[in-house]
């Protein structure tokens, strides 16, 4: 194992910021795997799971048995974990222009395409090699552009990632049970991750909207695809966004298990052996993301939850209530659709017309930008 450090500079005077990579395996072997935690800086549960894997990666290294190239980003985002106000840390936007760290990546497959038209072949594993030095060319042209830490730190993470054949980036929600976001370019991987991880379903979307890490991975090939249909392109990456859970479902037991699941993955895929423990969960649920509608706060005040995270619910079901203090006005909150209940928010205050809860249903309630800033 050796330790990359991409160095960002520092938007102000006197201070610089830095990311670690750790990199195990032959740089240049395949299956290449990428996995960070902590995009969001406030999201302690993936941050701890990596601790764990690395843990085990150490001992497989040490015994010879990484076949691949693993590379692990403890903590993606140091301007992120820099950022407490009101005593609490505030890591999911940038405070100077409180963009979203988890959107607003680069969008490859224009760029890449142009720089591949009239090279391809035939040959889709040459192919996907053409298109991964096409998509690294991209990516430095867009490096050069780069000024602030938090762009820079954006491009460094693709640095290391862009070329990858599995990208998984470890992620949480308010309150919520295990799940994860995927592209449906490969849903044999999604069903293999689901069942190490124990995820309770599985929200699927080729383009979410607002260009999160994970989709700026999977995106650019699906591009290439409908533009080249006369050349056999592979979907070349698989790229998901894990949610661990809850803001508040750090524990070394729970991490030590994730870990587990990951390894799991790890050897499922060949990136590594002399790891013997087969999946342990069965598949989730593969449900379209715009499925997922979203409960409604009916006016401000106290929320009480009567549903939980995981709970099946039915269309116009009371999950929760919501009580103006002043008034002492109790209103149902209902559930928007049938499905799985499968995160609420993390507050037990609210304003009216917020956003409370999201039920994963069969059935699309919804389009354009998917996901919740
Ligand atoms: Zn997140």
């Amino acid at each position: 194992m050796k330790t990359d450090w991409a160095e960002l500079g520092g938007d102000s005077p006197g201070t610089s910021r830095r990311i670690a990579c750790l990199r195990y395996g032959t740089e240049g072997a395949r299956p290449k795997v990428y996995l960070q935690a902590g995009l969001h800086a406030d999201e302690m549960p993936g941050v701890l799971v990596l601790q764990h894997l690395m843990t085990h990666l150490d001992a497989v290294e040490a015994q010879g048995g990484i076949r691949g190239e693993i590379l692990v980003v403890p903590a993606a985002n140091p301007v992120g974990l820099s950022q407490w106000a009101f005593q609490r840390p505030l890591g999911r936007q940038e405070f100077d222009t409180l963009h979203n760290f988890n959107r607003g990546y680069p969008a490859f497959g224009p760029r890449a395409g142009d720089l591949v038209e009239g090279r391809l072949t035939d040959d889709a594993a040459g192919n996907a090699a053409l298109i991964r030095t096409a998509l690294r060319t991209a990516l430095a042209e867009e490096t050069e552009k780069a000024r602030t830490a938090m762009v820079r730190g954006q491009l460094a993470l693709m640095d290391w990632s862009i070329d990858a054949d599995h990208v998984l980036d470890l992620h949480c929600d308010h309150f919520a049970v295990m799940h994860l976001y995927a592209s449906p370019a490969r849903p044999a991987d999604t069903s293999l991750l689901c069942r190490c991880t124990g995820a309770k379903v599985a929200l699927i979307e080729e383009v979410s909207g607002g260009n999160a890490f994970d989709e700026a991975h999977t995106v650019p090939w699906a591009r290439l695809r409908d533009r080249f249909p006369d050349h056999p392109i592979p979907a070349g990456c698989f790229s998901t966004t894990l949610e661990y859970r809850g803001q508040f479902d750090v524990s070394d037991d729970l991490a030590a298990a994730d870990a587990r699941g990951l390894m799991s993955y790890l050897a499922a895929v060949g990136a590594l052996t002399g790891w013997d423990a087969p999946p342990q969960h069965p598949d989730a649920p593969h449900l379209p993301l715009g499925g997922a509608g979203e409960a409604i706060a009916p006016q401000g005040g106290v929320v009480t939850w009567i549903a939980r995270p995981g709970d099946s619910v039915a269309e116009g079901e009371v999950i929760a209530e919501v009580t103006d203090p002043m008034t002492r006005l109790r209103m149902a909150v209902r559930a928007p659709n049938a499905g799985i209940l499968f995160r609420t928010e993390l507050w037990k205050s609210c304003l009216r017309g917020q956003g409370l809860a999201h039920v994963a249903g069969t059935e699309v309630v919804r389009d354009g930008d998917l996901l919740s800033d």
